[in-house]
């Protein structure tokens, strides 16, 4: 079967988590997995390997799971993208909008240099407001992205008002 029937079958949906109403996508399975979550890595490097990619910029806390293997594979380094609190140097932040509320995240102000050709990476597209606050975090800091990675996408809610460029290479699509 092609990767992303594979992820398909192996991720789990949790019905109401967090909270009622939330069919939640537990990746969890997808990592036990050894010969996926190595398949996984080694997708995304093919994909970026030609790409004079800098650094990959994993965002907390799954998209440093998947951040820290393409890094090593690439042969560069790993950026982490954290929630608030969390970091101990200088940093840049970000507050961006949620459903309910907002959320805040941060990176150290020496992660990324100006002009550095980044990826970030998460584990799943949903609305697009995490993975936008991390390009403009990048951004600020003279980064150039490249691309936003995931291994799904929630397709239904067209995450960034835009479509993939590669939806059967980019993410697995969800309902
Ligand atoms: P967005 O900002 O695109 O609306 O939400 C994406 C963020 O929420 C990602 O950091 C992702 O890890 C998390 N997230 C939201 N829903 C789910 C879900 O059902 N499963 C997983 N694994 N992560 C989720």
């Amino acid at each position: 079967a092609n990767l992303i029937d594979r992820i398909e079958a192996t991720l789990r949906d949790v019905p109401d988590f967090p909270k009622e109403g939330i069919l939640f996508k537990d990746i969890t399975p997808v990592l036990q997995d050894g010969a996926l979550f190595n398949d996984i890595t080694e997708h995304f490097r093919a994909r970026y390997a030609d790409q004079k990619i800098d650094a990959v910029l994993g965002i907390e806390s799954r998209g440093f799971i998947f951040g820290a293997p393409l890094a090593n594979a690439l042969g560069v380094g790993l950026v982490l993208v954290r929630k608030p609190g969390k970091l101990p140097a200088d940093k840049v932040g970000i507050d961006y909008e949620l459903e309910y509320g907002t959320d805040r995240l941060e990176m150290h102000s020496d992660a990324v240099k100006p002009g550095q050709r980044v990826v970030v990476i998460d584990d799943l597209l949903a609305t697009g407001g995490t993975a936008s606050a991390t390009v403009s975090l990048a951004k600020e800091l003279g980064a150039e992205v490249v691309e936003c990675a995931f291994l799904i996408e929630l397709g239904f809610l067209a995450g960034c008002g835009t479509e993939p460029q590669e939806p059967s290479l980019d993410a697995t699509q969800h309902q």
